[in-house]
């Protein structure tokens, strides 16, 4: 527990709460998750994040509630699930909080520490894993709400539980979840067994055009396909996981063109392989088995530069 920032929390009336970019059920669950707690505690509070909450999230309390660019006075600011300053996009303004103590809660292990405050746990499975933690100390009700959101951080950053850094303190958190009401299988269902079927086509079509070479299996997103599938911008839905399932594969990539000539590269490997230090080596950031960088360039350009770069590390 940090009692600094439970303490600092607990004396802050106005607060606003923002998570990374491009956000996933982790960063989604822990801004809601925190965020609802804080209310039962009597603040007010401001949940933002730069893109909106991806369709297959929508199904948690308070959902409706996470706003792009905050506005209003606060008297702290909290990051969650942000590996560097930058994740928080345009969701964080310097300009009009940058005075403010900021407090960087997050599990990353390349999280440089960029707050006044910080609680970053890389053995956290998930940041809501920490979350929790800190709700407890701060002596918040653990409402099913408050519940079903964190176990959505906990079920999506572990993929059900499946990933190496799933430890029994993870399963003793989602158990705490669970008691207090938390639905497991609505969660596992929200999150893993339903998607629309622009997403299979999208999959089709990303898998038919996918390559291997050395051990690494990469493919292309370009934004078209988008408009030609009926999606908006919400990730892959787990696809990069999906591919690096491949046997002939130690490393998964998918290179996504994003708006202002940047293409998202999104990265998975088997344990043993680490991606974290190739996505800080790039200027971005993550976890051993899942991580990723935005670089400006072509696909071309882009896929050169971090196919070299794993070459090295595998
Ligand atoms: P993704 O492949 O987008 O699901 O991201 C996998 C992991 O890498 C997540 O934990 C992200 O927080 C991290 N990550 C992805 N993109 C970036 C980036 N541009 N900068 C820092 N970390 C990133
Ligand atoms: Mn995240
Ligand atoms: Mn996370």
């Amino acid at each position: 527990m940090n009692e600094e920032i439970a303490k600092a929390l607990e004396r802050a009336h106005r607060v606003l709460i923002i998570t990374h970019i491009d956000p996933d059920g982790d960063a989604i669950g822990s801004l809601l998750g925190l965020g609802l707690a804080l209310e039962k505690m009597g603040k007010k509070v401001t949940m933002a994040c730069e893109n909106p909450v991806p369709r297959r999230f929508l199904y948690l309390p308070g959902s409706d509630r996470v706003v792009p660019y905050p506005m209003g006075s606060f008297e702290i600011v909290v990051a969650l699930d942000a590996s560097d300053l930058r994740r928080l996009g345009k969701a964080y303004s310097p300009e009009l909080y940058g005075e403010l103590p900021l407090i960087n809660i997050d599990h990353h292990v390349t999280n440089p520490g960029f707050g006044t405050l910080n609680w970053v746990d890389p053995e956290a499975a998930a940041t809501a894993q920490i979350v929790l933690e800190l709700v407890e100390g701060m002596g918040a009700p653990l409402e099913p709400d408050v519940a079903t959101c964190l176990l959505n951080g906990i079920v999506t950053d572990t993929r059900g539980f499946r990933t190496v850094n799933t430890t029994p303190q993870t399963l003793e958190a989602a158990l705490k979840l669970q008691r207090a009401g938390a639905n497991l299988v609505e969660v596992m269902e929200n999150v893993f067994d339903r998607r629309p079927l622009g997403v299979l086509r999208l999959w089709a079509h990303i898998l038919s055009q996918a390559q291997l070479e050395d051990r690494i299996i990469w493919a292309e997103k370009p934004r078209s396909l988008l408009e030609k599938f009926g999606l908006n911008d919400e990730g892959n839905y787990g696809l990069t996981n999906f591919m690096v399932g491949v046997e002939e594969a130690d490393v998964a990539v998918i290179f996504s063109e994003k708006p202002g000539g940047e293409i998202d590269v999104s990265m998975r490997s088997v344990p043993g392989v680490d991606v974290s230090k190739v996505a800080a080596k790039l200027g971005g950031g993550g976890h051993p088995q899942a991580a990723g960088c935005r670089l400006k360039g072509t696909f071309q350009e882009v896929r050169e530069k971090v196919l070299k770069e794993l070459r090295k590390a595998l």
